[in-house]
C-alpha cells in the first residue's frame, strides 16, 4: 500500500463499495439517441420562487421534447437552512403548475426510479466512496486548520493585499503534512475537512459552451475547495458532480449565478473521471420598474413567490403558458396559429431562450389567464373556482355548494359564444364577478354615470316596472326597453342621438344602463336579459324598486 492508500483507509475504513460497482449499479440509461436527462435540484429551504418554477419547466421541456427524463433531486446537505416539510412543499409546488417530475423525489418520503436515493442526505456512502478514491489518487487530503487559523490566513492575505484570496498555493498549510503527521492527527481525533488538491493553473483558461450563453471562458480553479465538511457531509460542489454523473444527467439547467462555480465543477468532473454534462444557465427573471430592468425581489414583488399564484388562484395552465412566452418568444405566434393544441406540442428550443433575462409582466400573465378561463366550459369554471374557494374563501364556497346549478348558470352566461368575455384572470376574481347574483354578499349601489340625471333614471325605472314581464324572450325584452325611450325623451336610435345630441336626454344604451345599474349596481355586465332571468322576477322587481327609492332621495 502506498501512502495515499494508507491515508484513504484510515479516513474511510467502512467504505468498501468501489466506483466500478457504482458504475454498474447506475448504468447508462436506455434512452433514444438525443434524449436529454435533466434535473431540478433545489434545497428544501421552504421558499420556492418563480425562477425555480421557470427552471424546472425548462428541465421538463428539454426532457419532453427529446424523449428524455426530468427528475427531482433534493440537495439537502445544508441542514441549517432546511424547513419542516420542505420536500413536500417543493413537490407540491411543481405539481401545482403541472411540472411533475418523471423520476426522483415524489413526496416527503417517496421516490421513484432506479438512480436513487434522490435525496443527498441519503447518499453519504456514495460520496465517501468517491472521496476515498480521490484520496487514494492523491487528489484530496484532510485539512485540520481551525476556524481561527483560517481567519488568520484571511487577515494575512488582506494585509498583503493578495489579489486572490482563499486556500490555495502557498497558503495550503495542510497540503504538505506527511503521512505520519496526518495519521497522528487523525488518531488523536482532530477534526478535519477533506479538501481537493487542486491541479489548476491560474494562467490557463477553461472553455464551456453553454447552450444559452454561448462560449464561456474563465481561469482554471486554483483553490483547494472543501469536498467533505467536518461532519462528513459533502459540499454542494462535490455532491452535485457525483450525482449528476451517477444519475446520468446530460443537461444541467440552473440559474446563471452558478456560472462563477464552473471552473470548480469542470475540474471536479475531470478529476473524478466523469464526462461533464452540457450546461444551460438561465438568466434571472427580470421586472420593469419605472423603466429600469431589475431582478424580481422577494421583499418588493409578491409575484416572485410560488405561493402567490395558489393563493390568488391563477389557473396553472395559464401560468405555464405565460412562462412559455418567457422561455421562447415565438411561443405566442405558435399559440395564435394553434389555439387548441396542448402546450406539449410546442417545439421548444433552448437556443431561443433570452441571454439577458426575460421580463416578467403580471398584466400579461393576467391576459393569458383570462384567455384560458374564457375558453373553459361553465362546468369547469365552476369546479375550479369551487376548489379554490374551498381553501381561500369559505363564504363563497358555501354559496356555491348550496346551489351548484345556479352557480353554473351564472358562468354559462355569454360563455359559448364566438368572442367570450374575459372578466376572470384568477379564481380570486370570481367573487367580484358573481357578487350581485347573491343577495347575501351583494351591496346595492345605484350611483349613476354623470350624464344621467336621477329624476330621469327614476322615470325610466318606473316605466320599466310597468312593462317588465319575466316571461319575455330576449327580443321582446329589448323591444320593450326601446319602447321606453321616446315617451321619456330618449331615442332608441344611437346614430340619431350622435347626430343630434341636443334633442334627447340620451339613447337606448343609457336606458339599459339605468336598468343594469338598478339590477346589478354595475355599468358593465354580461347579457342583462340572462342575468335578470337567473335572478328571477321577485328579486328583479325588488332591486328596481329599491333603486327607485334611492333615485327619489337623490332627485330631491
Ligand atoms: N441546490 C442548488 C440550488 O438550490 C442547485 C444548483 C444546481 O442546479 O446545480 O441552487
Amino acid at each position: 500500500m502506498d501512502d495515499f492508500e494508507i491515508l484513504a483507509q484510515q479516513l474511510f475504513p467502512g467504505i468498501t463499495v468501489t466506483p466500478a460497482e457504482l458504475e454498474e449499479r447506475y448504468p447508462q440509461r436506455d434512452l433514444p439517441e438525443g434524449a436529454r436527462v435533466t434535473r431540478f435540484a433545489p434545497s428544501p429551504t421552504g421558499f420556492m420562487h418563480m425562477g425555480n418554477i421557470f427552471s424546472a419547466l425548462i428541465d421538463k421541456l428539454n426532457a419532453d421534447t427529446t424523449g428524455g427524463i426530468y427528475y427531482l433531486r433534493i440537495e439537502d446537505t445544508d441542514k441549517k437552512r432546511e424547513v419542516e416539510n420542505g420536500i413536500s412543499k417543493i413537490f407540491e409546488g411543481l405539481n401545482a403548475f403541472g411540472i411533475t417530475p418523471d423520476e426522483g423525489v415524489m413526496g416527503q418520503n417517496e421516490e421513484k426510479g432506479a438512480y436513487g436515493p434522490y435525496q443527498q442526505s441519503r447518499r453519504r456512502e456514495i460520496y465517501q466512496c468517491y472521496a476515498k478514491e480521490l484520496v487514494k489518487k492523491g487528489l484530496a487530503y484532510p485539512c485540520f486548520c481551525s476556524e481561527e487559523e483560517l481567519s488568520r490566513l484571511r487577515e494575512e492575505q488582506e494585509a498583503e493585499n493578495a489579489p486572490v484570496k482563499g486556500y490555495f498555493g502557498r497558503w495550503t498549510k495542510c497540503r504538505s503534512l506527511t503521512l505520519d503527521e496526518q495519521l497522528k492527527k487523525l488518531r488523536s481525533g482532530a477534526p478535519y475537512v477533506l479538501r481537493l488538491r487542486s491541479d489548476g493553473d491560474e494562467s490557463k483558461r477553461i472553455f464551456v459552451d453553454d447552450l444559452i450563453k454561448g462560449r464561456l471562458e474563465m481561469p482554471e480553479n486554483i483553490q483547494d475547495i472543501v469536498l467533505l465538511k467536518s461532519d462528513g457531509i459533502p459540499t454542494y460542489h462535490f455532491a452535485h458532480a457525483v450525482d449528476d454523473h451517477l444519475m446520468r444527467t446530460t443537461h444541467v439547467v440552473r440559474g446563471d449565478e452558478w456560472i462563477a462555480s464552473l471552473p470548480v465543477h469542470i475540474q471536479l468532473f475531470r478529476l473524478l473521471g466523469f464526462r461533464p454534462p452540457k450546461y444551460v444557465h438561465i438568466s434571472p427573471i427580470m421586472k420593469l420598474d419605472n423603466g429600469n430592468k431589475r431582478k424580481l425581489s422577494k421583499r418588493k414583488d409578491p409575484e416572485l413567490a410560488v405561493s402567490f399564484y395558489r393563493e390568488q388562484g391563477y389557473p396553472k395552465d395559464g401560468v405555464l403558458e405565460y412562462l412559455l412566452t418567457l422561455a421562447n418568444s415565438n411561443f405566442e405566434d405558435w399559440r395564435r396559429a394553434n389555439p387548441t393544441e396542448p402546450v406539449g406540442r410546442f417545439p421548444f428550443s433552448v437556443k431561443k431562450m433570452s441571454q439577458s433575462g426575460a421580463i416578467f409582466d403580471l398584466a400579461k400573465m393576467n391576459d393569458i389567464c383570462k384567455n384560458k378561463i374564457s375558453a373553459m366550459s361553465a362546468d369547469e369554471v365552476f369546479q375550479r373556482a369551487c376548489e379554490w374557494a374551498r381553501e381561500f374563501d369559505s363564504e363563497l364556497y358555501g354559496l356555491f355548494s348550496a346551489a351548484p346549478e345556479y352557480a353554473k348558470a351564472i358562468f354559462a352566461i355569454d360563455r359559448d359564444v364566438p368572442k367570450p368575455r374575459k372578466d376572470i384572470a384568477k379564481w380570486s376574481d370570481v367573487r367580484q364577478y358573481v357578487e350581485y347574483f347573491y343577495s347575501d354578499i351583494y351591496l346595492p349601489d345605484s350611483t349613476l354615470p354623470e350624464n344621467i340625471k336621477a329624476a330621469d333614471a327614476k322615470a325610466v325605472l318606473e316605466s320599466y316596472l310597468r312593462v317588465y314581464d319575466a316571461a319575455d324572450g330576449k327580443d321582446v325584452w329589448f323591444s320593450k326597453i326601446k319602447g321606453l325611450c321616446a315617451p321619456l325623451g330618449f331615442t332608441p336610435d344611437v346614430r340619431e342621438y350622435k347626430s343630434n345630441p341636443e334633442a334627447y336626454k340620451g339613447h337606448v344604451g343609457d336606458v339599459s344602463t339605468v336598468i343594469r345599474i338598478a339590477v346589478t349596481s354595475r355599468t358593465n355586465t354580461p347579457d342583462l336579459h340572462s342575468i335578470m332571468a337567473l335572478l328571477g322576477e321577485r328579486e328583479v322587481r325588488s332591486r328596481i324598486s329599491g333603486a327607485i327609492n334611492f333615485m327619489s332621495v337623490k332627485g330631491e
